[in-house]
């Protein structure tokens, strides 16, 4: 396949409302696949194992990262995150949409593997709603959340690498922006070739 589906890399400092963008994003569009990340952080609330992500020891973390089983790694808040090659590896090939929901670093690291993948980062309105947004999370220490809020800083200086940027003030308006993009990327000529193969034979078309 010269051209495989769609990556969409989305990332965002913590608090920035990134997950539930995401999942009103997948949840709106059915070609879209998540990729399930591995971390070594423990999980929160009603995280499941396999499904937010795969929860492993630094130890197994260590040994995939030995076999080279990640496409990207990243330390971040003092936990290691990381995208298994595995995690995209079907999907990509069965055509699907993915979508990686990682931090900066993984984001360029995918950019630079796959330079077609589109990246889009999401940014509060303001540092003060950024505090807000993460204190009224609850799931959080007052220590880690002063961290997520110090990384924020680094974070944020981050968006002009990016394709795309959506200010997630009003949470429909930033899921319409999302939707706007996944949507516009699909028009592009590859893509369409792909998912229209008849059509551009029919048209003549290389
Ligand atoms: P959280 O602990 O809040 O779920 O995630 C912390 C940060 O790690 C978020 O910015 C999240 O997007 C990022 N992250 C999650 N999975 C991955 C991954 O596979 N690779 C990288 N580089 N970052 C990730």
């Amino acid at each position: 396949m010269d051209y495989p589906g769609n990556l969409f890399v989305i990332a965002a400092p913590s608090g920035a409302g990134k997950s539930s963008l995401v999942k009103a994003l997948l949840a709106q569009d059915a070609r879209l696949q998540l990729s399930v990340s591995h971390t070594t952080r423990a999980p929160r609330g009603q995280e499941q194992n396999g499904r937010e992500y795969y929860f492993i020891s630094p130890a197994a973390f260590d040994a995939m990262v030995q076999a080279d089983a990640f496409v990207e790694w990243a330390h971040v808040h003092n936990h290691r995150y990381g995208t298994s090659r595995q995690a995209i590896a079907d999907k990509i090939l069965a055509g699907a949409d993915i979508v990686l929901e990682i931090d900066y670093q993984g984001a360029m690291q995918i950019k630079k593997l796959f330079p077609a993948a589109v990246t889009i980062f999401i940014l509060p309105p303001s540092w003060d709603e950024l505090k807000a947004r993460l204190e009224k999370r609850g799931e959080d220490s007052g220590e880690v959340i002063a961290l997520r809020l110090k990384n924020a800083a680094q974070e944020v200086a981050q968006a002009p690498n990016f394709d795309f940027v959506i200010i997630n003030d009003l949470f429909e308006r930033a899921l319409a922006d999302l939707q706007l993009v996944t949507n516009v990327q699909r028009l592009r000529y590859p893509a369409q070739r792909r998912v229209r193969p008849d059509t551009f034979q029919a048209l003549r078309l290389p």
